[in-house]
């Protein structure tokens, strides 16, 4: 990538009507077999050229083909239970009906390879892929075969590495591990989190990044983020360990954020993610307040390695709101590059 601050989107965005529900997380499908399946890939590629149209240099598929960017890909694998459902407390924070883990976890056939090809063949653009890390997976799962957290999520680990491996092959540039979890569990992300994700990564040659955010803008999540004080010093638990892993590339969250931007100078050597755009409001930011997070990340990125972004994913925001965000987003950008040019 030789352009400065390529920009790029966390994940997933908002699908069109004539496929799921706007505005709705784990939204149901509109559609049903052979329909379903060219319908996904028809709103993958619009996604792709909205992105394109909005000038994102770093495309993806905007999770168009998928119901939620953890259970979808849980959904393929062997050894869950989808009929038999427990409820979790998630992250810490919300109650939800999970499946459960009954026996050992297995990847019979690709997930997204297909999709990623797909995307492949329509795009000469950097591709970045999304995948659930471990610990987010473990956290949105009932376990009654395992009954370690640990345990499960190296299992999964291998699981991501097959599929990793193959997206790769299919001609994706960054592989991309969300990982909300490791936002909330500090001493098992030191523990054991970082270490299945470099398991995860383990032999590949492609960009590896790892998302790590407050979530979607969910009402649960809002609420949580309130209690969170005046200044929210999460990555500094965690930070110290990453800078030290494999991994290249952290996503982060810093557009109307509290977190302290001073603590992305712990993961210096980095690249980083700057979450430039803010999932949880309607409001639209101006290229103006895009640049000025930039600006203020810039004192601990250097602009080689510096690559503005959304907060999380934008699945639940209007498509409307969602694409103008992300104009916003490289005119943020486009300002910042002229003033480093200058
Ligand atoms: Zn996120």
């Amino acid at each position: 990538m030789n352009k400065l601050l390529p920009t790029s989107t966390a994940g997933s965005l908002p699908k069109p009507s004539w496929l799921a529900q706007p505005e709705t997380l784990w939204s149901p499908w509109k559609l049903e077999g052979e329909e379903l399946a060219s319908g996904k890939q028809d709103a993958l590629s619009l996604s792709l050229q909205e992105q394109q149209q909005a000038g994102i240099d770093i495309v993806s598929d905007g999770e168009q083909s998928r119901q939620h960017f953890v259970t979808t890909f849980i959904e393929h694998l062997d050894g869950v239970d989808f009929e038999q459902r427990e409820t979790v407390r998630i992250r810490d924070r919300y109650d939800a009906s999970v499946p459960t883990v009954k026996g050992a976890v297995s990847r019979q056939k690709p997930v997204f390879v297909e999709d990623a090809r797909f995307l492949r063949q329509q795009t000469c653009k950097p591709i970045k892929w999304a995948l659930p890390g471990p610990m987010t997976m473990i956290d949105t799962l009932y376990d009654a075969h395992y009954k370690s957290r640990e345990k499960l999520a190296w299992e999964f680990a291998k699981i991501l590495n097959q599929e990793a491996k193959e997206l790769e092959a299919a001609g994706v540039d960054i592989i991309q591990f969300d990982e909300p979890a490791f936002n909330v569990f500090f001493d098992e992300v030191n523990d054991w989190g970082i270490a299945t994700l470099e398991r995860a990564i383990e032999g590949l040659k492609c960009e590896t990044a790892v998302h790590i955010c407050y979530g979607y803008g969910i009402k649960a999540n809002t609420d949580w983020k309130k209690t969170l004080g005046s200044e929210w010093r999460q990555y500094e638990e965690i930070f110290p360990k990453l800078q030290q892993s494999n991994l290249d590339i952290i996503s982060l969250e810093c557009q109307n954020s509290r977190v302290p931007m001073e603590l992305v100078e712990l993961i210096r050597g980095k690249k980083v993610m700057v979450g430039a755009i803010d999932v949880a409001t309607h409001a639209v930011e101006t290229p103006e307040q895009v640049a000025d997070t930039l600006r203020k990340a810039l004192q601990f990125v250097d602009a080689d390695k510096l690559c503005p972004c959304t907060n999380c994913g934008m699945a639940p925001l209007p498509r409307g709101v969602a694409r103008a965000k992300l104009r916003a987003l490289s005119a943020g950008a486009e300002i910042i590059r002229r003033e480093l040019a200058g």
